[in-house]
């Protein structure tokens, strides 16, 4: 669907409007002002901030479904676990994050009222002396409400994830990645002219993505690509996370290269999962963490830091997700940069280093820079485990 931006009119604006004022960000206005004008861009971008969402002012399609599932507030409708289309929204969101606060386990709060949530509202309300029929209606949101936000437990979830990597141990033999290179198809992602040629953001980490296969697979590790060089259409984000879950992968890497207007923006950022409201994936950031350190240790690239971002790419993966934005396409320097291949092999041994080092227990960590990725391949094939 073509973005919704500033300077349209029609209904769907006017949807825009009436869900942003619900959310206190546009004064409530009469109908029929169905304007995209600057105040509606302004809320646009304020409500993409706050939902961790990339902040362009206009809607296309994971803002739209954003502000439709921002429409619910938490105990404005009953929630329960419908079937074969779960219910989803802000208010599911809410009653998930409250419940993992208590220590209940609903996965990740991804907004989704599916099994698990259902399992973890019955278990609370067996706890509280409620019918546990999974559903959350007024008794029990009247429960959660009493219980205000005293009880606070860890973020038991995030936890698991990290026992679940310990106990793997150290080695990467037999652990399964998908790579995602963004875009592709018909979606080149940024695009810079060079002469008669033009090189493509699609292109370049279609490139990254087929090296850190080569460089994985001699580690012993299982990896797996979303798309191939030339794919036919663009593979939608919410796809890519649910074929890495198809595939019970271990990590999911997603590269991307940046642009912007200004010449002068350049460096490497990389993103994990996390909300506004504090919410986090500790071995998301974990991971991306070691992978921007690497990164920047062995290419000198300007550091831009980690993000947290609730994208549809990081929420929907169950597994430590990371997207890296390797360099600005648009950046003179970068690009010297990006087009070299040798650039590129130290971009992908940092991003195989980082791996590394997530499955290193954190006593055994080594400093960033030194493990010598070529050294992999004869470690496997001793049989033995880099320390
Ligand atoms: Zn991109």
């Amino acid at each position: 669907m073509r973005p919704i931006r500033p300077g349209d009119r029609g209904p769907a604006v006017a949807e825009i409007r009436t869900v942003l004022a619900g959310l206190d960000l546009l004064p409530a206005d009469g109908p029929g002002h169905d304007d995209y004008d600057t105040a509606t861009e302004r809320a646009v971008r304020a409500f993409q901030q706050s939902r961790g969402l990339s902040v362009d002012g206009r809607v296309g399609a994971e803002t739209w479904r954003a502000l439709d599932a921002a429409r619910w507030r938490f105990g404005a409708r009953a929630l329960y676990h419908a079937v074969p289309e779960p219910l989803t929204g802000e208010d599911v969101r809410s009653l998930q994050e409250r419940l993992l606060e208590m220590g209940y386990d609903v996965g990740r709060a991804d907004a989704i009222y599916g099994i698990r949530t259902s399992r973890a509202v019955a278990q609370f309300q067996r706890e509280m002396g409620l019918k546990p029929d999974g559903s959350c209606g007024p008794h029990t949101v009247n429960a959660l409400r009493r219980l205000g936000r005293k009880v606070v437990g860890g973020r038991p979830q995030w936890l698991r994830e990290s026992d679940a990597i310990r106990q793997a141990g150290p080695t990467l033999v037999g652990r399964t990645v998908v790579i995602d290179p963004g875009h592709g198809g018909t979606d080149p992602g940024v695009v810079v002219p060079d002469g008669t040629l033009r090189w493509t953001e699609a292109d370049l980490v279609h490139d990254l993505a087929s090296r850190l296969e080569g460089r994985l697979a001699a580690a012993g590790v299982r990896v797996q690509l979303t798309r191939g060089p030339s794919p036919a259409t663009c593979l939608p984000d919410a796809d890519r996370a649910q074929l890495a879950n198809s595939l019970g992968a271990d990590v999911f890497i997603s590269l991307h290269v940046d642009g912007h207007a200004n010449p002068e923006a350049d460096g490497v950022a990389t993103y994990h999962y996390g909300t506004d409201n504090g919410v986090t994936s500790a071995t998301g950031e974990r991971l991306a963490g070691l992978v921007q350190r690497e990164i920047v240790a062995r290419t000198g690239l300007r550091d831009c830091r980690t993000h947290a971002k609730a994208w549809e790419l990081l929420r929907l993966t169950r597994m430590p997700a990371v997207r890296v934005e390797v360099g600005y396409l648009t950046s003179p320097d970068d690009l010297g940069r990006l087009v070299d291949p040798r650039f590129r092999d130290r971009v992908v041994e940092a991003i195989v280093a980082a791996v590394q080092r997530m499955y290193l227990p954190i006593e055994r960590d080594v400093p960033t820079g030194s493990i010598d990725v070529s050294e992999l391949r004869a470690i496997v094939a001793a049989g033995t485990v880099v320390d």
